[in-house]
């Protein structure tokens, strides 16, 4: 399986990254070594002083296909879940700076954490979903799915013009404003809506 992400999908995320707001969807990718086992704790890589949290709705692909129409999209994920995209900050400006790629800022191992629990979409209004992210019991960033740049359909639609996409694959659909430094210590917590799904300390 592999695991795409969407850059720059909230606008007010661009704009704290001093970036363009783009005008077609942006991606990148995650190995499937950047998945957290269950029960495994999150070490604090040694390669980076600047390591970010990124809190994403993700999806999960159910269906096999390629070149796949907006209008159909929605037949290819029924799960969402909440992960976070972890960031070398420092190395991604570093990659930028050279015109590099991002993999070493952003594939490395275990820094693609998903919650263990899948949402079933028709329970949910996912065109106007809340999640958020708490660190240390105090709120970090606050998303609504409805401030996303591009639509999940039109995300499917995209990148499966690229690749095919297989059942399993992970789709981590951006995050919102308010990204930030982890440290040693740190506790985070994410929820969908008030529903918390994602629990991790840092070490
Ligand atoms: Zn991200």
């Amino acid at each position: 399986m592999k695991i795409i992400c969407i850059g720059r999908n909230y606008a007010n995320h661009a704009k704290e990254m001093k970036a363009a707001i783009p005008k077609v969807p942006m991606f990148f990718m995650k190995p499937d070594t950047a998945l957290l086992p269950k029960r495994t704790p999150f070490y604090y890589p040694n390669f980076t002083n600047d390591l970010h949290f990124e809190c994403e709705i993700v999806i999960r692909i159910c269906k096999l296909g390629k070149n796949i129409d907006a209008k159909f999209a929605h037949e290819y994920y029924q799960e969402f879940s909440l992960g976070i995209d972890f960031t070398a900050r420092d190395l991604q400006a570093q990659c930028k700076e050279k015109g590099h790629p991002w993999e070493i800022a952003k594939a490395f191992e275990y820094s693609a954490p998903l919650a263990e629990k899948f949402l079933n979409k028709k329970d949910y209004n996912l065109n106007q979903l809340k999640f958020s992210l708490v660190k240390n019991g105090e709120i970090v960033q606050e998303g609504n799915t409805k401030d996303m740049l591009f639509s999940i359909d039109k995300l499917i639609s995209y990148t499966s013009q690229f690749m095919t996409l297989k059942i399993g694959d992970l789709i981590f659909t951006g995050t919102p404003e308010g990204v930030g430094p982890v440290h040693i210590g740190d506790h985070l917590e994410g929820y969908i809506e008030n529903q918390k799904l994602l629990d991790l300390k840092i070490k």
